[in-house]
């Protein structure tokens, strides 16, 4: 049986991977500090005997017993509103987790693929985003910290492939949703779906002329899955390019969620991206993958998610007004 680690794995993708590669017969051992993560994401997991957790920081030393044939590195917070809560470990995770995994897939002679992000190409000034395109991202700035950890993960990731030799696989990850994502994460998916079954009105900062290109994570899954097992070692995006602008956005998600509420404008937070949309070239080229589902269908199998999370859990995750912090 092939034994896989899979860190953060108590998070929105690290879980669905956990299921994924349980389904795919593997022995999976999943690790998180749950700093952002939630063991009810993969409590379903722990009855298996292929299934086993560890509660660890992966900026600290990694150890794992046994053979490891695949590493996936997830563990990291992935929202604006968590980089600014907790920065100096959006920091840590990137740089020394990422060390400390591949020195543990060295050890162990297993594959290890991380996840980077659209993040890396900052406020692109190249439209759609490939792969060559190296970016143009505020170092000092509040997504600084997120979007610097990711750019040394790659950076160190090539160094291990190219002076160690080691099997590499980086995945640059486009927004994506789906169930399980944190109500109260700050995006605009929960942010919005939040606000609509609370009976608010919905948010969009600045004019909402922004753009994102939303990937269902089913098909985000599945792009993961078929880099990790392909031979290709540079970075690859694995993103929907179905982009649209938030404002439009907000007004499908009034749509879709029959709120009587209206869209009210909120300042737009610094180094807020301007557009984003991932070209997918290489991806249907070297792994033949594609989206498949459209963002009606997605978007209604993710409100479903919400609609099953208690009033009290609603309540709790009333959403945060977070742009005044970014200004300072
Ligand atoms: N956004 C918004 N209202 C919200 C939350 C987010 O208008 O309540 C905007 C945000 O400014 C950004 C876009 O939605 O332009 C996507 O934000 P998210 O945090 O989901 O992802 P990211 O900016 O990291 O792509």
């Amino acid at each position: 049986m092939k034994r896989i680690l899979i860190t953060g794995a108590a998070g929105f993708l690290g879980s669905h991977l956990c299921d994924r590669f349980i389904k795919e017969g593997f022995h999976v051992i999943a690790m998180d500090n749950l700093i952002t993560g939630d063991l009810k994401n993969i409590e379903h997991l722990f009855k298996l005997e292929n299934f086993e957790y560890y509660h660890h920081d992966v900026t600290k030393f990694v150890h794992v017993p046994g053979k490891l044939d695949y590493i996936l590195h997830f563990a990291s917070p992935a929202s604006p509103i968590d980089y600014l809560k907790i920065p100096i470990q959006t920091l840590k995770v990137g740089a020394l987790g990422t060390h400390n995994l591949l020195g543990l897939a060295k050890e162990k002679n297993a594959r290890i693929l991380i996840a980077s992000t659209s993040e890396i190409y900052g406020d692109p000034l190249v439209h759609p985003q490939t792969e060559e395109y190296y970016g143009n991202v505020n170092t000092i700035g509040p997504r600084g910290v997120y979007d610097e950890a990711k750019r040394f993960q790659e950076s160190i990731t090539m160094a291990y492939h190219r002076f160690h030799g080691l099997e590499t696989r980086i995945v640059r990850i486009f927004n994506t949703y789906g169930p399980r994502m944190r109500l109260n994460d700050g995006r605009v998916i929960p942010a919005f779906m939040g606000q609509a079954l609370r009976g608010e009105d919905l948010t969009v900062f600045g004019d909402g002329s922004q753009t994102r290109s939303f990937c269902y994570v089913d098909d985000e899954i599945e792009g993961i899955y078929r880099l990790l097992m392909s031979d290709y070692e540079l970075p690859v995006n694995i993103g929907n390019p179905h982009e649209i602008t938030i404002r439009d956005f907000a007004e499908e998600i009034i749509k879709l969620t029959g709120t009587t509420q209206k869209v009210i404008y909120k300042d737009l937070p610094q180094d807020d991206p301007m557009q984003r949309q991932p070209d997918i070239s290489k991806a249907k080229e070297i792994l033949g993958w594609e989206p498949k589902v459209g963002r009606e269908e997605g978007m209604r199998k993710t409100f479903e998610y919400f609609k099953t999370l208690s009033q009290e859990e609603l309540e709790r995750t009333e959403h945060r007004d977070f742009t005044q912090r970014n200004k300072k």
